[in-house]
């Protein structure tokens, strides 16, 4: 987006989605951008494979979290775009995924704006669709279901989250953040209808050269994230399209 109100001595912010690991899996439109950066802001989601590829002449700044530390603010992130833009750089934003979901771009757009910064949005692939297309199965599928639902498992144990209306038996159920909230959503969604051998599948590092992934039931979800030692980023899928997955079978045919 090209402000009105824009000082031409500034630079341009990119906020661009990674895709979900696998470093073919960014837009063309993303890599162009990140290999005309005077600097790329990045974090924690962005996977180690993709940021190999990145020309070590690109000065990348990490805004991820830590162990035992926190992440930078998202505030403290806006006034870092907005000083390097404000030297007249082209800065690359790069977030997992994309960034129009569960993504917080809003705040760094709005930021931009009142900063009279000028920006560009570039989608990514999200986590839902790489992960799905790495396991064989649809998200979609006719007569199984009809609709995909983008869940952040963030706020699920707050009063706010309708059980009820996530019980379909109709839809896929994708829950981003959701490896701490397991034993809410196992229980939740059976207490409101769902039985308990309804399919899971768990994706970690989904499309990444170490993906795992673990098919279980609602009533096992809580134990088979503990005895796998599951870690994020991981989704949570649930749904009968996870049933027909094709992965076994392909990974026994290679
Ligand atoms: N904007 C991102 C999502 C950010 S929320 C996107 O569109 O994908 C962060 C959550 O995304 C993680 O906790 C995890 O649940 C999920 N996630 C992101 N990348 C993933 C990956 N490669 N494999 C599995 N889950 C992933």
């Amino acid at each position: 987006m090209l402000l009105n109100n824009i000082n031409q001595a500034n630079g341009v912010v990119s906020l661009v989605g990674a895709g979900p690991g696998d470093p073919e899996l960014i837009t063309r439109k993303g890599w162009r951008l990140i290999l005309e950066a005077d600097v790329l802001i990045y974090d924690a989601l962005v996977s180690e494979e993709l940021l190999a590829e990145i020309p070590p002449s690109i000065p990348k700044i990490y805004v991820g979290k830590r162990k035992g530390q926190h992440s930078m603010s998202q505030d403290a992130i806006c006034h870092l775009l907005i000083k390097h833009a404000r030297l007249g750089k082209q800065v690359v934003r790069l977030k997992g995924g994309d960034p129009l979901v569960f993504g917080r771009v809003t705040e760094e757009m709005q930021a931009l704006q009142q900063a009279g910064i000028s920006f560009t949005l570039v989608p990514g692939i999200t986590a839902a669709a790489g992960c799905a297309a790495s396991c064989y199965f649809s998200l979609t599928e006719r007569n199984i279901a009809t609709s995909v639902r983008f869940i952040t498992a963030h706020t699920c144990d707050d009063r706010e989250t309708s059980w009820a209306d996530l019980v379909r038996r109709d839809e896929t159920l994708v829950f981003y953040m959701g490896l701490s909230k397991a034993p809410i959503i196992s229980m939740e969604l059976q207490r409101h209808g769902l039985p308990p051998d309804w399919p899971v599948l768990l994706v970690e590092r989904g499309t990444q050269k170490n993906q795992r992934s673990i098919r279980t039931d609602l009533a096992n979800l809580t134990v088979s994230i503990k005895q796998n030692h599951l870690e994020a980023p991981t989704l949570i899928f649930v749904g009968q399209v996870v049933a027909t997955q094709q992965m076994d079978a392909i990974m026994r045919a290679a």
